[in-house]
């Protein structure tokens, strides 16, 4: 992808003159989703509309209307306790599905089957989409994967455009959690430097590298970590809680661009097993949470796009056949893969909707993308 310094400081700069636009959302969320809890008394606990119902009868209880929150008896057997809802977006920068098959990826194929935490399930397909209405390149992909929205409405069609897109429009889903819910815990992570350009109002946002920020996550998920200003004047308290944790690692397309995006390529494959084990780590230190046993993680992974030669961009069939993953205690059936002619099934926007849905909240109508919370 290349991180042009211009690009980034242009990026900055522009994020700067975003951040100043009051942030007017159309939709009442807030009213959709209840009042949120304060975080000084409930720490760690998402505010009740986040919360898993374990009520087997099904619930008619005022601010519990969507089939979402319905359909989630089914997730726990431990009758009484909500579980609270936790959602972990991963994305994986232009990674094959292909490559990803023939790697030694542990950690994917246990979120895969579900297998990583008991009573979780887990979903996969490696014949998922990305958008078509844009280059495979990171810049429109990335806006899309964080709003639910295609190239067409949030207006970012090459890496050029990043800073341009319409945030007030379409704004980055832990932006609509922070409006739901202000109480939740929210983080934005990410290595390429465009990415700040695209506005978000999590907690924390941090531009670092794969290596650090993986490290940022471990510590957020066990309490451990501080940050009094992150990357966009965001700070962190130690052991504040956490329900949303967006990473998006990128040293996978970086090693793609020097030695090729191929599954015969050791180099590319050692980069996705270098990002498995990133993720290992974080599932370790979401497993070892105190709550784990009171909490529903739900994860998703996807990638932004494939490659091909030492390239990505236009419509390449290797570029934009890409992967869908999601794991959470409620996911019991498969996921579809992309159907072309009918252009249904997962794509790498469904990221968002998929993490809203779970953590209950109302899809706003512009999001274009399907929720694949497959919760019943
Ligand atoms: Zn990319």
């Amino acid at each position: 992808m290349g991180d042009d310094p211009v690009a980034i400081i242009r990026a900055k700069l522009m994020r700067v003159r975003l951040l100043s636009i009051p942030c007017v959302l159309s939709w009442s969320l807030v009213s959709a989703c209840g009042q949120p809890d304060d975080p000084a008394t409930a720490p760690d606990t998402s505010s009740t509309q986040t919360e898993v119902d374990t009520d087997t009868d099904t619930d008619t209880s005022s601010g519990s209307d969507s089939s979402d929150e319905a359909s989630s008896d089914e997730s726990d057997t431990t009758a009484g306790e909500p579980k609270a809802r936790k959602s972990l977006v991963v994305a994986l920068d232009g990674v094959r599905p292909d490559a990803m098959a023939t790697a030694n990826t542990p950690t994917l194929d246990a979120l895969a089957d579900g297998s990583w935490a008991p009573g979780y399930g887990g979903a996969h397909t490696g014949k998922a989409r990305t958008l078509t209405d844009a280059d495979t390149v990171s810049g429109p992909n990335h806006w899309s994967i964080m709003t639910g929205a295609i190239g067409a409405q949030h207006g970012v069609s090459s890496n050029d455009e990043v800073p341009l897109g319409d945030a007030e429009a379409f704004p980055h889903y832990l932006s609509l959690l922070e409006s739901a819910a202000p109480s939740l815990g929210t983080a934005y992570l990410f290595t390429w430097g465009l990415d700040l350009a695209i506005p978000c109002t999590a907690d924390y946002v941090k531009h670092g590298t794969d290596p650090t920020n993986t490290e940022r996550v471990v510590a957020l998920l066990n309490g451990s970590f501080e940050d009094d200003a992150g990357s966009a004047n965001s700070a962190w308290t130690r052991g504040a809680p956490v329900d949303a944790i967006f990473l998006f690692l990128d040293d996978t397309d970086g090693t793609g661009h020097r030695f090729g995006f191929s599954p015969e390529v050791p180099e590319y494959l050692a980069a996705i097993e270098a990002a498995d084990a990133q993720l290992g780590s974080i599932l370790d230190a979401v497993k070892a949470r105190p709550s784990f046993d009171q909490e529903a993680w739900q994860v998703v992974v996807t990638t932004d796009h494939g490659g091909e030669g030492t390239d990505h961009g236009g419509n390449c069939e290797a570029c934009e056949a890409i992967f869908f993953l999601v794991s959470s205690p409620e996911v019991a059936g498969p996921l579809p893969d992309y159907d072309p002619d009918t252009q249904s099934g997962p794509r790498n926007f469904d990221a968002a909707p998929t993490a809203l849905t779970h953590m209950g909240i109302d899809l706003p109508e512009y999001i274009t993308g399907s929720s694949w919370h497959l919760g019943g």
